[in-house]
């Protein structure tokens, strides 16, 4: 399918862009016309980007950084004159059952899932008020809605993010920009490369859809939600899980 080239003229940051999901999404997002720029901490992963997005626009930052959220964004706005979409796919896990999870488990996810976004959110929030169509769109998980075992850091903080998104739409609303999840359930990554069979095995075993996402599937919600299309739709939360949430 050739995507719509709806976004033309958009100016999109995405954070996390350099893999997986936040990737998939950039090039979505590209491929839809937006100039796309990325933050993310992986420095080696960014510069395997310079040729599809140029070096200007790729960010080395690590998104608990909140001073570094806000020169990222301005130098984005100096370079670019606005900016109109916002990705904020960022994510790390640090798994533990709560009676071994160490102090720097807890903070770190946190600090990454939940602060980061955060921390992009307030720093893009002025330029997307004066934008003519901004949209933010935030990389949650189906296990910040049910739990999961060993995931207490990781779901607490994406279920924030669903308290920060619905207060940002509703704050954000006046100026015509919507803020928007997209909940993906079990998605092949980097991040669950590593998982073990069983582990995977039980994943699929309870999505009814019977396979992984691949991370393009979560950026075609991506896109829309960032799109014309999506102009009346705020404060939601689209899984995009093949229906693994559905029995749990
Ligand atoms: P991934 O590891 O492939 O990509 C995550 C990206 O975030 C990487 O490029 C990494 O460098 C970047 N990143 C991590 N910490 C960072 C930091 N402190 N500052 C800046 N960049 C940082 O993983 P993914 O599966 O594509 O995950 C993307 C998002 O999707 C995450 O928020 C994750 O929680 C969420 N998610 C993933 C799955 C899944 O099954 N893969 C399921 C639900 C939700």
């Amino acid at each position: 399918m050739i995507p719509r080239r709806d976004l033309s003229g958009r100016v999109a940051l995405v954070t996390g862009g350099a893999s997986g999901i936040g990737l998939a999404s950039a090039r979505r997002l590209k491929a839809g016309g937006a100039r796309v720029a990325i933050a993310d901490a992986d420095a080696r992963r960014l510069s395997a980007l310079r040729r599809s997005f140029g070096a200007a626009d790729l960010y080395p930052v690590d998104v608990a950084d909140a001073a570094a959220a806000r020169d990222t964004v301005a130098d984005l706005l100096r370079r670019r004159g606005h900016v109109d979409v916002l990705v904020l796919a960022a994510g790390i896990c640090r798994d533990g059952v709560l009676w071994k999870m160490s102090d720097e488990a807890w903070e770190r996810v946190i600090a990454v899932d939940l602060s980061g976004a955060a921390h992009y959110l307030r720093a893009a929030a002025s330029a997307l008020r004066v934008s003519r169509a901004g949209r933010v769109v935030i990389i949650s998980s189906i296990n910040g809605r049910r739990g999961k075992f060993g995931q207490a850091n990781y779901a607490a903080a994406k279920a924030g993010l669903l308290g920060l998104a619905r207060s940002a739409a509703r704050e954000l609303a006046a100026s015509g920009v919507t803020v928007n999840i997209v909940e993906p359930g079990f998605t092949d990554t980097p991040m669950t490369a590593g998982l073990s069979a069983k582990v995977r095995r039980r994943a699929l075993a309870e999505t009814p859809l019977g396979r992984a996402a691949r991370p393009e599937d979560i950026a075609e919600a991506v896109a829309f939600l960032a799109g014309p299309g999506a102009a009346h739709i705020t404060g939601q939360a689209l899984a995009v899980d093949g229906g693994q949430a559905l029995g749990a």
